[in-house]
C-alpha cells in the first residue's frame, strides 16, 4: 500500500512538472504540503502521530520518490533522516515538541549542515566551532553543499566546542547566520544545494541537541539517510530500465523491426533488470536487518555503494538504448544520468564506502596514508565520515 501511494503521488504530481523544475533550476516546494499530508516525512517515527513504519516500508517509498527524481528523494531523505531523526534521537522534548509536528506536516523545512569547503570525506577535520558566551553558544564557520540551506527554517549544524563535536539547532533569521545557493549544478537540479556561513552567530544555550557526545551522532544520521539512498538508487534504475524497455520495443531501424529485437540490445536490458532485481532483494535483506535491530553501518555501505553503482550503470545504459533521444528531456534518462552523479558522492562517496567495507572484511581501515593505515586498531587520527560510521559500530573511535 505504502508502495503504491507513493507511485500514485509520483505518477499523478511529479513526473508532469519536474522536466521543468529541472531545466529551471527549482525545488518543486508546491509538492512539500501533499508530501505531509502523505506523511512521507518522519515517516520511520513512532511519535507526534506519525506511523512509524518498519525498514522496508520506510525503503519503498525512497526508491518510489527516486523514481521521480534524486532531488525529491534527497529533499525527503533530508528533512527525516538528517532533521527530524536527529531532533527525535538527541533533542529535548522542548525541540521535538517545537519542531517535529511542523516539519512532519512541511510547514517547516530542515537542513544538515556537517560537510565544509575543506572537509567533505573527512568532517572529523571541521573547522566550524561553538563556544561558549554567557549562556549562550557563538558559532563560527561555514557549511557548503548544503541541501535546502536557504529554504530551512532549521539547521541542524554540527561545530566542534571544547567538548567534541556536538549538533545545534540554529533558526532561519538568527544574526550572525547567512545562507546562499549554489549556482552552475548540472546535477540535482530540482534541488537547492546551498553554502551556510556563521560570523559571531549567538545562538541561546538550549539551542544545543543535549543527547550529541561526538561525531558518531551525525554520522548516525547520514546511516539513516544511507539506508533510504540504497532504495532510491534502484527506483533511479527502474525508470532508466522501463524507459528504455518502453522505447526499444517501439523504436524502428532496419526492415520495420524495433530495435528491441537486436540481441546487443537485449543484453542491455537483461543486464538492467537483472542488476535492479538483485539490488532489489539486497534491500530487502536490509530491511529486515534494519527492522530486527542487526543492521550494522557496513551493511548500509554495501547498499549504498552497489545501488548507487548499478544505477548510475542502468542510467548510461538506457541512454545508448535512447540514441539521440537519450541527451534530451523529452525522456527521463538525462535527468536521472546527471542527478546519480550526486548521489554517487554524497553521503559518503562509492569509494568511501568501498573502504568501510575493505575495513569490515579485512580489519584494517585504509582511509589515511598507507602509513597510517598499517597503525593498530584504534590509533587512527580523528574519525573520517566512513570510518567513523565503522567505528561508531565497532567501537574504535
Ligand atoms: C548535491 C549535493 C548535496 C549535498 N548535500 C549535503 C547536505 O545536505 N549536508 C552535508 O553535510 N553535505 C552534503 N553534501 C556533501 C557531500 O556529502 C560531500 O560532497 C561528500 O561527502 C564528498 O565530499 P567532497 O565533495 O568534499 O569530496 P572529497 O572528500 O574531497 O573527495 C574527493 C575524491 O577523493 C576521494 N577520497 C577522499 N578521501 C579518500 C580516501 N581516504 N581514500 C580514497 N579516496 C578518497 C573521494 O572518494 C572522491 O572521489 C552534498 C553534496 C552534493 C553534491
Amino acid at each position: 500500500m505504502v508502495r503504491d501511494t507513493v507511485r500514485a503521488f509520483v505518477d499523478e504530481k511529479v513526473k508532469p512538472i519536474i522536466e521543468e523544475c529541472h531545466r529551471a533550476g527549482r525545488t518543486p516546494l508546491e509538492l512539500v504540503p501533499e508530501m505531509g499530508r502523505l506523511n512521507l516525512f518522519g515517516a520511520s517515527i513512532a511519535d507526534y502521530g506519525l506511523p512509524g513504519l518498519g525498514g522496508v516500508a520506510y525503503g519503498l517509498i525512497m526508491q518510489e520518490l527516486e523514481r521521480g527524481d534524486s532531488g525529491l528523494r534527497s529533499f525527503v531523505s533530508v528533512q527525516s533522516g538528517l532533521v527530524m531523526y536527529p531532533i527525535h534521537a538527541f533533542g529535548s522534548r522542548e525541540q521535538k515538541d517545537r519542531w517535529i509536528p511542523r516539519l512532519a506536516t512541511g510547514e517547516a523545512i530542515g537542513c544538515f549542515g556537517l560537510t565544509e569547503p575543506d572537509f567533505g570525506s573527512n568532517p572529523g577535520g571541521m573547522r566550524t566551532t561553538a563556544r561558549r558566551q554567557g549562556g549562550d553558544w557563538v558559532l563560527d564557520g561555514s557549511k557548503q553543499w548544503i541541501t535546502n540551506g536557504t529554504l530551512a527554517d532549521v539547521a541542524v549544524v554540527w561545530a566542534r566546542t571544547d567538548s567534541g563535536v556536538r549538533g545545534f539547532l540554529v533558526e532561519k533569521g538568527t544574526p550572525g547566520f547567512t545562507s546562499t545557493d549554489q549556482h552552475g549544478k548540472f546535477s540535482l537540479r530540482a534541488s537547492t544545494t546551498s553554502e551556510l556561513g556563521f560570523h559571531d552567530c549567538r545562538i541561546p544555550g538550549d539551542a544545543m541537541l543535549p543527547g550529541t557526545t561526538g561525531l558518531k551522532n551525525a554520522l548516525m544520521c547520514l546511516n539513516q539517510a544511507r539506508y533510504g539512498i540504497a532504495w532510491g538508487g534502484i527506483g533511479s534504475a527502474m525508470e532508466c530500465y522501463h524507459t528504455a524497455l518502453e522505447y526499444a520495443k517501439q523504436r524502428v531501424q532496419w526492415n520495420g523491426q524495433p530495435i528491441a529485437c537486436h540481441q546487443l540490445v537485449q543484453e542491455k536490458l537483461v543486464w538492467m533488470v537483472s542488476e535492479i532485481t538483485k539490488g532489489q532483494l539486497l534491500n530487502l535483506q536490509l530491511g529486515r536487518l534494519k527492522d530486527s535491530g542487526r543492521l550494522a553501518p557496513h551493511h548500509v555501505s554495501l547498499g549504498k555503494r552497489n545501488n548507487v553503482w548499478v544505477a548510475r550503470e542502468c542510467a548510461k545504459l538506457a541512454r545508448e538504448v535512447l540514441g539521440a533521444n537519450g541527451i534530451v528531456d523529452d525522456f527521463p534518462v538525462i535527468r536521472h544520468m546527471l542527478n546519480i552523479e550526486s548521489v554517487y558522492t554524497y553521503e559518503g562517496t562509492h569509494d568511501i564506502h568501498g573502504l568501510i567495507l575493505g575495513e569490515a572484511i579485512t580489519g584494517i581501515p585504509a582511509f589515511n596514508a598507507p602509513q597510517a593505515a598499517a597503525a593498530p586498531r584504534g590509533s587512527a587520527p580523528a574519525p573520517t565520515q566512513a570510518n567513523a560510521a565503522a567505528a561508531a559500530a565497532s567501537g574504535v573511535r
